[in-house]
């Protein structure tokens, strides 16, 4: 095994057993890292992370970043809060409350350890964008009292919220505004439009797709991303972002359903169903930050991505 820098970091990924959770908690593992993975288990589970059990430098906690935590790290992730409507909508006081008291709480421990700190910020902090594609310097249309809310403006606050903690007590902070990204270990009912749909298809069941399926997104595979997390996350000090991470490979929700019909060989035929209220009509990102500063950029086109996730979900729960 390969350590980076010669030496090994103690790093705390809060969500780690969520979907991008999982995935980062392997490669740090992988690198050589000691990782303690903090979850509630929420829309996460220990299954994502079972197969790291075994490394004597994986530990696995259960706890609610909105309560204080005491540990020693050198670096944080702060990746805990649901990140599908459906689940974010469920509870969604509970849902500022983790984007808001989970970062006061997170940013204390990194202010106490000295500990550099990445949040898992969004794209939904643009809303629904009136600037296309979106860099980093537009600030956003957001709904402070619609239904989506408690997320785009949990993870606003979450922004502002580190870049007080850098200003006021330098704290070395990472925020990466994180655009569409889907998957292996999304949760099958997780009620986004990747997951949703390859579970349509793989059933022959209707694809239900929102509106007229004309409203676009960006998808970005996992592994670019958390390529990116970790290239992010071992910039200098000076490095605060915000930084925006995805793919910007723009697709209409109606060619996302096609595609998924026909990698799957599926019979499923689309129906339509009411567009959610305030749903963002398109979205992409302009990465010509984290190009410049990473030397980074997805490389897993949307065709071989589905094709992994597909093979996925069926070994997982079809076969
Ligand atoms: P996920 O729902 O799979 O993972 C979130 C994890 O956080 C879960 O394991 C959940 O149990 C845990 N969690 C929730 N509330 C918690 C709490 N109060 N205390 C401790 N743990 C808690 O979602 P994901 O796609 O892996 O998203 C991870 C992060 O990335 C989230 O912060 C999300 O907002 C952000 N993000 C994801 C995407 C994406 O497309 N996947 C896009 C933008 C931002
Ligand atoms: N905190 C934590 N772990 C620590 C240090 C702090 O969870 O190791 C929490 C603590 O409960 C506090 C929050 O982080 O509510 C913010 O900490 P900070 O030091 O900024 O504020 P203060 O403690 O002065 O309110
Ligand atoms: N969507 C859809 N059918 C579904 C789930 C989602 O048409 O079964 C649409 C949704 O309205 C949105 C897009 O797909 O326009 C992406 O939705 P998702 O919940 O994955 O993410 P977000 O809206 O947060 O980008």
């Amino acid at each position: 095994m390969v350590k980076h820098r010669g030496y090994s970091q103690r790093v705390l990924v809060t969500g780690g057993a969520g979907f991008l959770g999982s995935h980062l908690c392997e490669r740090l593992i992988e690198r050589g890292d000691e990782v303690l993975c903090v979850d509630n288990y929420f829309t996460g589970a220990r299954r994502n992370v079972a197969h790291l059990m075994a490394s004597p430098n994986f530990e696995l906690m259960r706890h609610d970043v909105t309560f204080p935590l005491y540990v020693e790290t050198d670096r944080i992730f702060n990746l805990a809060c649901p990140a599908s409507p459906v689940h974010y909508q469920y509870d969604p006081v509970q849902t500022t409350k983790t984007s808001v008291h989970g970062a006061i709480n997170m940013l204390g421990l990194a202010k106490r350890t000295g500990a550099t700190i990445f949040q898992a910020s969004t794209s939904e902090v643009y809303g629904d964008p009136s600037v296309h594609p979106q860099s980093e310097d537009y600030w956003g249309n957001v709904n402070p009292i619609g239904p989506r809310a408690c997320y785009d403006e949990g993870k606003r606050c979450a922004e502002t919220l580190f870049f007080d903690y850098h200003r006021q007590y330098k704290l070395p902070i990472k925020v990466a505004r994180i655009f569409n990204t889907y998957g292996p270990r999304m949760h099958p009912s997780d009620g986004r439009v990747v997951s949703n749909f390859i579970m349509q298809a793989l059933k022959g069941e209707p694809i239900t797709v929102y509106g007229e399926g004309q409203q676009t997104r960006s998808f970005c595979y996992v592994d670019d991303l958390i390529d990116g997390f970790l290239r992010f996350m071992d910039t200098g000090p000076e490095h605060s972002g915000p930084l925006n991470l995805g793919n910007p490979a723009e697709f209409t929700i109606l060619e996302l359903a096609e595609l998924i019909i026909e990698l799957t060989g599926s019979t499923s035929t689309i129906q339509r169903h009411p567009l959610p209220q305030d749903d963002p009509r398109q979205r992409r990102p302009d990465i010509t930050k984290a190009r410049a500063l990473l030397d980074w950029e997805p490389r897993v086109p949307l065709r071989d991505g589905l094709e992994r996730t597909i093979a996925y979900f069926r070994k997982n729960f079809f076969d």
